[in-house]
């Protein structure tokens, strides 16, 4: 929100030596009426900036303008609905870390409007089927029904369908090959993943029966010695490649440490997690897991999870300076490419390049991301004082 600021015409009053001279003039301006509504807005916890709707009533036809929240999580956008959304994200994680009972999950039966778009959706992929082999279905074209077929796919998706029915679309075909073999498997025994979400129940002595959650925190490996700021000790040794590439591909290795820990323990562990920036700015990451796991079987996962990443190497600089690529409308097959300047050849694509590195049965990947060992967990038990300031800290 604004602020009142310096009137401009006072920089010029301003003492320009550091010895203590007159008073600078400062002049504040009265805050603007849009500024004024904002900050009464947030102190209500209304939203500052809602989106405008315009409601038809179908029966007569008038037309109603209705304003809803813009419902943005970022509370420099909008602190009012940043706060709700935060509000409403640490009751789901209370409650789904917690959880005791298996919680039972139906999907609802189509209601009439969904049948509707659904019939519409077959009868629209059919002529665009029919005109993809005769040229036309209804005197239109394949592109005319293939844009026919995505509105009402989007129609589907508006009346609360989930999921898609992308048979047809097969303009993108997708990256499958090497890198899948080449993400070699983890050193884990591996048990078959039942389907079970919730932890084990623990008896004490006194026959109380607890059920504890974990509270994990992940981190990466160091660097190099850091100052208490987060800088680098010694700039000159400091393994800057590494922290960049790993901060990158932090979000693999998490999705691969799940997916490690399932298979290991046996269960459909479900968590809620956040990932944040250390002082040193590389991201580490908090969990919140549903039910509970040894350290040393989390230890052993740890330990075993990495990602590998196949891109080409970057130890040599081939174009710098004034030798760039050279962009022709006219190169490669899919509406131009880059060429290189000095021969004019046609330079491979960002895909060509990985498929190049798949073919190689002596590449290396350019990169390995893990964990570092030291890995911080804790029992939580439901409603504690415990459990509290760590949904405080997923839900910053
Ligand atoms: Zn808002």
């Amino acid at each position: 929100m604004r602020q009142p600021t310096l009137d401009d015409t006072s920089q010029d009053t301003r003492p320009s030596s550091t010895e203590p001279g007159p008073e600078p003039v400062v002049k504040t301006l009265a805050p603007l009426a849009r500024g004024v509504l904002e900050a009464v807005a947030v102190e209500h916890g209304v939203c500052i900036r809602p989106v405008p709707m315009r409601r038809v009533d179908l029966n007569t036809g008038a037309a109603e303008v209705v304003y809803v929240p813009c419902g943005h999580t970022l509370a420099s956008v909008c602190p009012s609905c940043a706060e709700r959304k935060r509000k409403l994200r640490a009751v789901q994680c209370r409650q789904g870390w917690h959880l005791s009972e298996e919680p039972i999950i139906t999907r609802a039966d189509p209601d009439a409007e969904q049948r509707a778009w659904m019939e519409l959706r077959a009868q629209a992929a059919a002529a665009r089927d029919l005109a993809a082999e005769n040229g036309t279905a209804h005197g239109e074209d394949a592109a005319f029904w293939d844009a026919v077929v995505r509105d009402l796919d989007n129609e589907l998706e508006r009346a609360g369908v989930r999921g898609s029915l992308k048979a047809g679309d097969q303009s993108k075909s997708r990256r499958t090959r090497s890198t899948r073999r080449r993400q070699d498997a983890p050193d884990l025994p591996r048990r078959p993943v039942d389907s079970r979400t919730v932890g084990k129940v623990f008896r004490g002595k006194d026959g109380n029966t607890f059920r504890p959650s974990l509270f994990l925190t992940l981190t990466l490996d160091s660097y190099g010695r850091v100052r208490g700021d987060g800088t680098p000790v010694d700039p000159e040794s400091y393994d800057y490649a590494r922290a960049a590439r790993d901060a990158l591909h932090f979000s693999k290795l998490v999705d691969r440490f799940v997916q490690n820990l399932r298979r290991f323990v046996g269960y459909d562990v479900q968590y809620f997690a956040a990932v944040e920036p250390q002082r040193r700015l590389a991201p580490h990451l908090h969990m919140a897991i549903r039910g509970t796991i040894s350290r040393a079987e989390l230890r052993q996962v740890v330990a075993a999870t990495y990602h590998q990443v196949w891109w080409p190497s970057t130890d040599r600089v081939v174009f710098d300076g004034e030798h760039l690529p050279v962009w022709d409308d006219a190169a490669g097959d899919n509406g131009g490419g880059y060429l290189d300047p000095t021969t004019g050849e046609v330079l491979p694509t960002w895909d060509e390049a990985l498929d190049a590195l798949g073919e190689d049965a002596d590449a290396e990947p350019l990169h390995v991301v893990k964990f570092g060992r030291q890995i911080d967990a804790q029992g939580v038990l439901a409603d504690s004082a415990d459990s509290r300031r760590c949904i405080g800290y997923l839900t910053k």
